[in-house]
C-alpha cells in the first residue's frame, strides 16, 4: 500500500510530498520546482 512520503530536493531544497511504494522502489523522482532529480526522501524522525 504506498504511502505519503517527505522528500527534499538536494538542489533547491524544496520539499514535498510524494506517493512512496516500497515495493517499486528505487523510483526516479524528480523536483517539482526545479526539476532536478537529486531528491531524497526525508525520514519522519521517529528514532531518538
Ligand atoms: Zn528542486
Amino acid at each position: 500500500m504506498p504511502e505519503d512520503a517527505k522528500f527534499k530536493c538536494l538542489r533547491c531544497g524544496n520539499e514535498f510530498q510524494m506517493p512512496f511504494d516500497a515495493e517499486k522502489e528505487p523510483q526516479e523522482r524528480a523536483c517539482p520546482k526545479c526539476k532536478s532529480n537529486s531528491v531524497r526522501r526525508v525520514k519522519p524522525a521517529v528514532q531518538k
